[in-house]
């Protein structure tokens, strides 16, 4: 594939791909390619990366479609919400029989789309099934498909949610792979990441039992502890030698500081393994960011949390600690390797959103902004190493990429208004906004 009249660095040029690989790069370049894509002046930018995110959970997050007050409060907006939905199974909440009376079976076959639906009362106690979804999950349902306080055998017969509206989503961002982080990943849930978040690259997370596996795509072992329930230090730095011995890394969340010295702490008694991570480092002061300098690890932070949640940092958060929330250029400064990811479902999975915020901070809070190359250098870590010198848009590179809709020198203005037009990986073309069908 060529793509044509692209901003690489301020110079407009074209960018020959084939077989995954960026072959050549240059002004008016000459292929016999019948495969373009014209770039019209937008910069070509390495594929985007989430450092941090939970695929399941922002999945069943995103599926579920609201279908009550005060979203939906009358028949022709259910009907027309459950037609608009895109997952292949749609799962509605909140429904309440002001909007369209006693709904049932019958009701969803003959109103919503042809697709297995089904939509839980407010009241968490009821599910109305339409007749695909009663054969889609093997239950025994009553004719009027209204199935009452069986809230966990629906949920055991569809464990986890379609990835599929997320992904597409994530693709529409740039985003070309994604670092999943939820504590409880094993082997299904690795299974069914490798067989439904594609075309991502998949970096995967997750429990000690995962290291057994000799799987290129799982990451480091995910040590997630809170404030009321610490580990002894001794048996934290032993979680930490085990994976190691395994030849695995560690990621701690650490949002509070007892978590985040209680961690430095067990990793200095374990020994350090190149590659090691710390997740949110959400307040960190200056010996602390010295110490884990000297340790070697790398933070990996959410520059949204500090535009979402400011509210509330003002209010619950002393004054005299704003200046360690959700810190950026100290760290830059201290030279410490940094990553960034979304959180999601917690934060915004909108990594543009993200940048603009490492940008241009809150008030009270803007000691920590960093340039918009530096947050763009957040989000195009390696799949595999977020501590590795952002990726490149240059020959022989793996053509994981992302084009937007404006030179880099107008992009990094305003980020968050940034739209992107296409993206790959390894050189497919994975989302296509310039033409409808691909080219
Ligand atoms: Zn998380």
């Amino acid at each position: 594939m060529l793509i044509r009249n692209v901003d690489l660095k301020g110079t407009i040029v074209d960018v020959f791909i084939t077989q995954g690989i960026i072959r050549d790069i240059g002004p008016n370049l000459k292929y016999d390619d019948k495969i373009f894509l014209e770039g019209a002046g937008g910069a070509l930018l390495p594929g985007l990366h989430d450092h941090h995110i939970h695929l399941n959970a922002s999945a069943a997050a995103m599926n579920s479609l609201s279908c009550g007050p005060p979203d939906i409060v009358n028949k022709t907006a259910l009907i027309n919400t459950l037609h608009a939905a895109q997952s292949d199974f749609i799962r509605g909440v909140g429904y309440h029989p002001s909007v369209a009376g006693e709904i049932d079976r019958m009701w969803l076959d003959d109103n919503g789309p042809k697709k297995p639906i089904r939509i839980q009362h407010r009241s968490g106690r009821l599910w109305i099934l339409n007749s695909l979804a009663m054969q889609a999950n093997g239950l025994i349902v009553p004719a009027n498909g209204r199935l009452l306080d069986s809230d966990s055998d629906i949920r055991g017969a569809s464990q986890f949610p379609d990835l599929k509206p997320l992904i597409n989503r994530l693709l529409g961002y740039g985003i070309t792979g994604v670092t999943e982080v939820t504590p409880s990943n094993g082997a299904e849930e690795l299974a069914h990441y490798l067989k439904h978040a594609q075309p991502l690259r998949l970096c995967i997370m997750g429990k000690a039992d995962l290291s057994n596996l000799n799987d290129p795509h799982i990451g480091p072992l995910k040590l997630h502890y809170h404030d009321h329930n610490l580990p002894a230090l001794d048996d934290l730095a032993a979680e930490i030698k085990a994976a190691h011995k395994a030849g695995r890394n560690m990621a701690a969340h650490c949002v509070t500081r007892a978590e985040l010295m209680l961690t430095l702490a067990a990793i200095e008694q374990a020994g350090v393994m190149a590659g090691d991570r710390i997740e949110h480092a959400a307040i960190a002061d200056d010996a602390t960011i010295d110490w884990m300098k000297r340790l070697g690890v790398i933070v990996v932070t959410q520059p949204n949390f500090i535009a979402e949640r400011v509210k509330a940092y003002r209010k619950d958060v002393p004054l005299k600690e704003h200046g360690n929330l959700w810190r950026l250029k100290a760290f830059e400064t201290a030279g410490l390797p940094m990553a960034a990811g979304s959180d999601a479902p917690f934060g915004d999975a909108n990594p543009w959103a993200a940048m603009a915020a490492a940008v241009t901070r809150p008030s009270g809070f803007e000691a920590e902004a960093v340039s918009p190359e530096t947050a763009l250098a957040l989000y195009t870590k390696p799949c595999h190493d977020a501590g590795a010198p952002a990726r490149r848009v240059e020959v022989e590179a793996i053509a994981d990429l992302c084009l937007i809709d404006r030179p880099w020198a107008e992009a990094r203005m305003n980020l968050g208004d940034v739209k992107v037009k296409a993206t790959w990986v390894g050189g497919s073309l994975v989302y296509n906004g310039v033409n409808e069908a691909p080219v």
